[in-house]
C-alpha cells in the first residue's frame, strides 16, 4: 500500500441521489464549480476532475450527492432491483449501498437493512434520513439468523450481500487520508465492535480465513432464500480467499437451487482471477488502477420463467 499518489491523480466520483435531484439538475449545479462528466456504466455516478474536494458542498450537505467511488457504486447497479421489488440488504451500514438501492426501485417496494452492530445502525439510520428514502426497514440483528422461511422474507426477489472483509481494497486511499499520524485504518468487523484495524491484520492469513469462512456462510444462507432470484455478492477486498475462492466454494449448492453466475457489467475488462472455469463472469476492480479494489458476483435465478415455462 505504498501508491499514495493514487488519490490526487484519479478522477472523483459522485452518485446522484435520484430520489431527491435528477442527473440533469446536478449536473448543471456542480458545472457552476467544476468540470463534470457522466459516468459511462454506472447511470447515476458523475466523474470529476481529480482532487475536488466537494465535502462541504451543498448537494452533499443535503443528500441530492452522495461521496461514493466507481466501484463501490457499481454493486448496487450490478443488483439492480426493481421498483416495486422487496429486497434484502443483509449486512447495510453504513448504508451507501442500500441508499443506492432505494434510487434504483424509485422508493417503490421495500428494502430490508440488516446490520448486527448497534452503533453501525446509528450510520446506517444517517444516511437513510439523509438520502430520503422511505422505503427501508432498518432491522438490528444477525443476517444468519433470520429465516428464510418466515413469511416476512419469502418474498425477498434480491439480496444485497456486503459482508464484512478485510478491506484491504481501499487500504491504500484510507491510509492516504490516516498518514502519517495514524496508522489503523477502518474495518467493519463481525466478531468485534472495534473499528479499527492494523494494516496487517488485513493480510493476516488467520484472520483472512475466518472472514472467508463467515463470508461463505452468510452466502450460502442468502442462496437459500426461497423467493430470491438475484444476488450480489461484493468485498472491498483484493484477495482470493475471500472472493473467487468464496464464489467457487457455493457454486455446487447455488447450481442445485437454479441459480447461475451472470455477468455483471460486461464490458469492464478486468474480470475474477482465472481460478475456476466460470471466474470470467466475476468482476473485479484494481486498488491502484481503478482506485479500489472491489470485486462483486452475481448470481441469477431463472425460477419465474422456469416456472412458467414447465
Ligand atoms: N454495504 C455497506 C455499505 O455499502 O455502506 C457496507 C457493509 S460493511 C462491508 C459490512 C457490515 O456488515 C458491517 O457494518 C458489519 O457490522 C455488518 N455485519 C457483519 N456481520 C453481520 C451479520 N452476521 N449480520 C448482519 N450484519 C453483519
Amino acid at each position: 500500500f505504498t501508491n499514495f499518489d493514487a488519490d490526487v491523480s484519479k478522477p472523483r466520483y459522485v452518485r446522484v441521489n435520484t430520489l431527491k435531484v435528477d442527473v440533469e439538475s446536478a449536473v448543471l449545479e456542480l458545472r457552476k464549480q467544476f468540470m463534470v462528466q457522466k459516468d459511462d456504466m454506472v447511470p447515476d455516478l458523475l466523474v470529476l476532475p481529480p482532487g475536488c474536494d466537494l465535502h462541504d458542498h451543498p448537494l452533499v450537505k443535503n443528500g441530492s450527492v452522495f461521496l461514493q467511488g466507481k466501484a463501490s457504486s457499481m454493486v448496487a447497479a450490478a443488483l439492480a432491483p426493481e421498483p416495486g421489488w422487496k429486497v434484502l440488504d443483509a449486512c447495510s451500514a453504513p448504508g451507501n449501498k442500500t441508499v443506492h438501492l432505494a434510487a434504483f426501485m424509485k422508493g417503490k417496494g421495500k428494502i430490508i437493512a440488516c446490520e448486527l452492530n448497534k452503533e453501525r445502525v446509528k450510520r446506517l439510520e444517517e444516511t437513510i434520513r439523509l438520502s430520503g428514502a422511505a422505503n427501508i426497514e432498518v432491522l438490528n440483528g444477525d443476517f444468519l439468523k433470520l429465516d428464510p422461511k418466515d413469511p416476512a422474507y419469502s418474498e425477498v426477489r434480491a439480496i444485497l450481500l456486503d459482508p464484512s472483509c478485510s478491506g484491504s481494497g481501499t487500504a491504500a486511499d484510507r491510509l492516504d487520508h490516516l498518514l502519517p499520524s495514524h496508522t489503523a485504518v477502518f474495518l467493519p468487523d463481525a466478531s468485534s465492535s472495534a473499528d479499527h484495524c492494523h494494516a496487517a491484520d488485513m493480510t493476516d492469513p488467520e484472520r483472512l480465513k475466518k472472514l472467508a469462512a463467515f463470508q461463505k456462510k452468510a452466502l450460502e444462507h442468502a442462496l437459500s432464500f426461497p423467493a430470491v432470484e438475484r444476488i450480489v455478492y461484493s468485498t472491498c477486498s483484493i484477495h482470493q480467499t475471500e472472493n473467487e475462492d468464496v464464489v467457487q466454494s457455493v457454486l455446487p449448492l447455488a447450481i442445485s437451487y437454479g441459480f447461475q453466475l451472470a455477468t455483471p457489467f460486461p464490458q469492464w475488462h478486468r474480470r475474477g482471477l482465472p481460478v475456476f472455469e466460470g471466474s470470467e463472469h466475476l468482476l473485479r476492480t484494481d486498488v491502484v488502477e481503478d482506485k479500489e479494489g472491489f470485486f462483486i458476483a452475481l448470481f441469477v435465478r431463472k425460477t419465474m420463467i422456469l416456472a412458467k415455462g414447465n
